[in-house]
C-alpha cells in the first residue's frame, strides 16, 4: 500500500476510503427502484382482478337477463358485478372464474343518482324475478393513498442523498463516507504489517535511517529512555529535495514499527468548508491517542505549515493557517509520554512556520540531500536488482555519471532503462541502454525528426563545440563527457558534463563555469562575426549565477561582504527589496561587468584555439555525437582533468 502515491490499495485496510460505496450507492437506487415497481404492482393488481366492462354492456347483457345478483357500489365511482350462480354456468360467460366469489364485472357508473335511475327502471321491468341487491360502499385504498404521498417524499430524499454523496469530502474516489464525516479525518490506517517497506529497501541515507529507526525504538520501549528523566520527541521533521526518500523512509518507520500507522498528506486536511482542517486535525490526532503507541505521519506539511504571514490584507487562505494552529495546539496538548509520535515531510523546510520547528514540537529535524556517489551506487544496487542486467554493467561508473540525480531519478533512470533494452528486443538490459536512459533523463525525447536547415546545425555545431573548446581549456570547469547535436526536448544541441560534487564553490570556479556556458555564443561571434537566439538557455544560467554571487555569496568587492538572501522565505510575499536603489544599481553594474569579463576571457580562449573549434564543429556535422574519446583526438590530453 503506497503512502503517497495512489496506486494499490489494500483491501483490508480497516479504514479502506470508501471502499464499497459506490457499489452501496448504486444497490440503494436499485432497492428503490424495485420498491417502486413492486408498489406500482400492488396498487394495480392487488385488488379485484374482475373484468372491466362498459355501461351498455352491462346493461344489454346482463341486467336485464336477471343474471346479476347483487351490485357493489365502490365510492360512488365503480360498481362491481356479482352474478348469480346459474348465470356463471352459461356459455356467455365463458372467460369468468366460476369459482371465483366475485366480484366478477367491474364498470364505472358516472353519476349515481343516473346508475340507480336505470337500476330501478330494470328492476320495474321484471318484477317476476327476485330483485337485484345493491350496496353502496365507500372503501379507502391504504396502499395507493400511502403511496401517492410517500412517493414525492422518497424521490425527494433519493435526490438528496444522491447530491450529499457527490459532496462528500474527497468526491468520487476519496474517503470520509457521507457530508457528515466531513471533519473527520482522512488519514490512511497501517496496521502491523500492512507496508511492505522496509529499511532494507531504503539505500544510504545512513544518518536519517539511524534516527527514524530511533523513532521506532521509542515506541517500543520507551522505557529505556524515560526510566533516565528523558522525554520522547513528539515531532520528526524530514526535510530535503523531491525523490530523496523521505516518503519512502517513513514507509519503512510504518513497516516496521509495529505500531499504527496514521498516513495523511497536508493537503488533505483542507477542504473547500471552513473549519474543516481543523477538525480533522483533531479527529486524527484523537484516533492516533485512542490507539497510542502509534505514529501521524503528514506527507507535503508545507501546503499547511507554511509561516503565516504578518500582513493580513495578502494573506486570504485564514482556513490553511487555522488547521496549523490546530496542529501546533495538538502537539503541544499530548504528553512526552503519549506514545504518539509525528512525523511529517516536507521539500520546502524554508518556509516552515518557525513555531513548527521549535522544540517541544518537530523538535527533530532529519536533513535529507541528493545522494553522494556512494549512495546513488547503494541505491541503483536496490533498483537494479529486479532486473536482467548484462555482463558489462558496471554500476560504479553509473553512479559516477549521475550526479545530481535523486533516488527517484534513479529509480526511473532502472526502469527506463530497462523499458528501452526490452524496446530493443535485448534479453538483457546493458551498459547502453543505462547511458540512453540517461539522456533521456537529463535531457529529454531525442527529436531526430525535428527539421533543421544546414545554416542552422552550421550554427549549432559551432555553438556546441564552444563550449566543448572553452570547458576543455578552463580549469575549473567540469569534465566533459560527449557533445551532441541531437535536439532533444526543448534543447538543440548539448554539451555533457560530469558535474563535480563540491560542498562549497570558489569565485574561480563560479567564473570558468560561466565562461563556459558563454563558450557557446562566443563561438558564433568568433566564426560568423554575428550571434543567434540560441543562447537563451545559456545566457539565463549565467545571469542567475552571476546574481547569486553578487547578491548573495558576496563574492564580489564591489558590494562586499553582505548577503541579501533569505532563508526564511519570508519576504517571498513582500514586494521590498532588502537594499536601496543605490545598490540595486551597483549590483546590476557589478553582474554586467562580471560577466562581460567573463565573455572576454571566452572570446580569448576560443581565438587562441579557433582550428580545434572548427574542427570539432565539422566533426560534429559530420557524426552528430562526440564522445571524449573524440575530443582527447582533437584537443589532446586535458591540461587539468579534475578528480571525479
Ligand atoms: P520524496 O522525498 O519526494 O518523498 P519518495 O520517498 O517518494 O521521495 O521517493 C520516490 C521514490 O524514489 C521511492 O519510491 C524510491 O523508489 C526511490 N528512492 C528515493 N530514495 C531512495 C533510497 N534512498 N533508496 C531507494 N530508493 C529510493
Amino acid at each position: 500500500m503506497a503512502i503517497n502515491n495512489n496506486k494499490g490499495r489494500k483491501p483490508n485496510s480497516p479504514q479502506g476510503p470508501g471502499k464499497g460505496k459506490p457499489r452501496n450507492s448504486t444497490s440503494w437506487i436499485l432497492y428503490l427502484l424495485l420498491a417502486l415497481v413492486l408498489g406500482q404492482a400492488l396498487f394495480y393488481f392487488g385488488g379485484s382482478q374482475a373484468e372491466e366492462i362498459s355501461w351498455t354492456r352491462f346493461r344489454n347483457s346482463m341486467l336485464g337477463s336477471g343474471d346479476v345478483e347483487r351490485i357493489t357500489v365502490v365510492n360512488k365511482e365503480q360498481a362491481e358485478v356479482y352474478l348469480t350462480p346459474e348465470a356463471l354456468t352459461q356459455s356467455k360467460y365463458a372467460e369468468v372464474d366460476s369459482s371465483a366469489s366475485g366480484p366478477h364485472f367491474v364498470f364505472n357508473i358516472g353519476s349515481v343518482e343516473n346508475f340507480s335511475d336505470a337500476i330501478d327502471r330494470a328492476q320495474e321491468q321484471r318484477e317476476d324475478q327476485p330483485p337485484i341487491e345493491v350496496t353502496y360502499e365507500s372503501r379507502t385504498d391504504w396502499l395507493g393513498t400511502a403511496l401517492s404521498w410517500m412517493l414525492p417524499i422518497i424521490i425527494i430524499v433519493a435526490i438528496w442523498i444522491f447530491i450529499m454523496r457527490r459532496m462528500r469530502p474527497g468526491g468520487m474516489g476519496g474517503g470520509g463516507g457521507n457530508i457528515f464525516d466531513i471533519g473527520k479525518s482522512k488519514a490512511k490506517l497501517f496496521q502491523k504489517g500492512q507496508s511492505d517497506v522496509t529499511f532494507k529497501d531504503v539505500a544510504g541515507l545512513e544518518e536519517g535511517k539511524g534516527e527514524v529507526k530511533e523513532v521506532v525504538d521509542f515506541l517500543k520501549n520507551p522505557n529505556r529512555y524515560t526510566k533516565l528523566g528523558a522525554k520522547i520527541p513528539k515531532g520528526v521533521l524530514l526535510v530535503g529535495p523531491p525523490g530523496t526518500g523521505k516518503t519512502l523512509l517513513a514507509r519503512a518507520v510504518a513497516g516496521q514499527a509495529e505500531v499504527p500507522f496514521y498516513s495523511i498528506s497536508g493537503s488533505e486536511f483542507v477542504e473547500m468548508f471552513v473549519g474543516v482542517g481543523a477538525s480533522r486535525v483533531r479527529d486524527l490526532f484523537k484516533k492516533a491517542k485512542e490507539n497510542s503507541p502509534s505514529i501521524i505521519f503528514i506527507d507535503e506539511i508545507d501546503a499547511i505549515g507554511r509561516s503565516r504571514g504578518k500582513n493580513a490584507a495578502l494573506q486570504s487562505n485564514d482556513e490553511r493557517e487555522n488547521t496549523l494552529n490546530q496542529i501546533l495546539t495538538e502537539m503541544d496538548g499530548f504528553g512526552t509520554n503519549t506514545g504518539v509520535i509525528v512525523m511529517a515531510a516536507t521539500n520546502r523546510g524554508d518556509v516552515l512556520d518557525r513555531a513548527l520547528l521549535r522544540p517541544g514540537r518537530f523538535d527533530r529535524q532529519i536533513y535529507l540531500e541528493l545522494p553522494t556517489k556512494t549512495e546513488r551506487r547503494a541505491i541503483l544496487e536496490v533498483h537494479a536488482k529486479p532486473l536482467r542486467l548484462a555482463e558489462d554493467i558496471n554500476l560504479d561508473t553509473l553512479s559516477a555519471q549521475t550526479p545530481g540525480f535523486s533516488g527517484a531519478d534513479i529509480a526511473n533512470l532502472c526502469n527506463e532503462a530497462a523499458l528501452i533494452a526490452a524496446r530493443r528486443d535485448k534479453e538483457q538490459v546493458e551498459m547502453k541502454d543505462f547511458y540512453d536512459a540517461t539522456d533521456r533523463i537529463i535531457a529529454g525525447l531525442e527529436k531526430k525528426s525535428k527539421i533543421i536547415s544546414k545554416g542552422e546545425k552550421n550554427i549549432i555545431a559551432h555553438h556546441e563545440a564552444g563550449h566543448a573548446t572553452a570547458s576543455w581549456y578552463l580549469k575549473h570547469a567540469d569534465n566533459l563527457l560527449k557533445v551532441s547535436v541531437v535536439p532533444r526536448g526543448r534543447s538543440l544541441g548539448a554539451a555533457w558534463y560530469l558535474p563535480q560534487e563540491h560542498v562549497i564553490y570558489t569565485k574561480d570556479q563560479f567564473i570558468d563555469r560561466i565562461c563556459a556556458a558563454l563558450g557557446g555564443r562566443a563561438a558564433e561571434e568568433i566564426m560568423f562575426g554575428k550571434v543567434s537566439s540560441g543562447a537563451l538557455d545559456d545566457l539565463e544560467k549565467v545571469t542567475k549565477q552571476a546574481y547569486t554571487m553578487v547578491a548573495y555569496y558576496g563574492l564580489s568587492k564591489e558590494i562586499g561582504n553582505v548577503s541579501f538572501y533569505d532563508s526564511t522565505g519570508r519576504n517571498e510575499q513582500s514586494f521590498q527589496k532588502p537594499y536601496s536603489e543605490a545598490t540595486a544599481q551597483r549590483i546590476d553594474e557589478e553582474v554586467s561587468r562580471l560577466v562581460e569579463n567573463a565573455y572576454q576571457r571566452t572570446l580569448d580562449i576560443l581565438t587562441e584555439h579557433r582550428s580545434e573549434l572548427e574542427e570539432l564543429a565539422q566533426l560534429l556535422l559530420k557524426k552528430e555525437v562526440a564522445f571524449k574519446k573524440d575530443l582527447e583526438a582533437i584537443f589532446g590530453e586535458r591540461p587539468q582533468e579534475i578528480e571525479a
